[in-house]
């Protein structure tokens, strides 16, 4: 290392698990799959992908619970509270760390949605990042580091669906 990258902080849920991981992410994703999704309980998974160097963890070893455990990798949690914190990938070598997860914001943003046909139903992507069946090929963007893609080509249903939960009663099941 010659050149001092900045870390970034992250912790569970309940803070028995703390660790570090230096601002050297090479991509960053929202992932819609079956998997993530059951993993985090929430419609998608936002990481980024690092070399699995970039992360070290500062306290609470032995509070992880790593899940799946193989020679690719393993998915690491809070044994305590269950927070998804990161997954080991690619034989090891790369780290995919959960975003919700990290304190300190880092500079790579989700740059896509992947594994789109295999979202929920009920979820509705409407921020105008490019949308991929599974995974973009080697070509198409992976990454989008210190900028936002906005504004193009944000599907027309998201306004419509927004004017319609205005409009909708909050309580009409009662
Ligand atoms: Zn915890
Ligand atoms: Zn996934």
């Amino acid at each position: 290392m010659t050149e001092e990258t900045r870390s970034l902080r992250g912790e569970c849920y309940c803070g028995a698990v703390s660790y570090k991981v230096r601002d050297a992410f090479e991509y960053a994703l929202y992932c819609h799959c079956g998997e993530c999704r059951r993993r985090t309980g929430a419609a998608s998974k936002p990481f980024a992908g690092a070399r699995a160097s970039a992360l070290t963890i500062t306290g609470g070893d032995d509070a992880l619970l790593l899940f799946g455990e193989s020679g690719d990798g393993y998915h690491a949690s809070c044994g305590k509270c269950g927070s998804l914190l990161y997954s080991l990938v690619r034989d090891r070598a790369y780290v995919h760390v959960t975003l919700g997860a990290l304190i300190d914001p880092p500079t790579i943003t989700p740059a896509a949605h992947i594994f789109v046909g295999s979202k929920a139903p009920w979820d509705v992507i409407c921020d105008g990042l490019p949308q991929f069946e599974t995974l973009p090929t080697d070509r198409e963007p992976r990454g989008t580091v210190g900028r936002h893609r906005t504004g193009d080509g944000t599907p027309p249903h998201c306004e419509a669906r927004a004017r319609q939960h205005r409009a909708r009663p909050t309580a009409a099941e009662t």
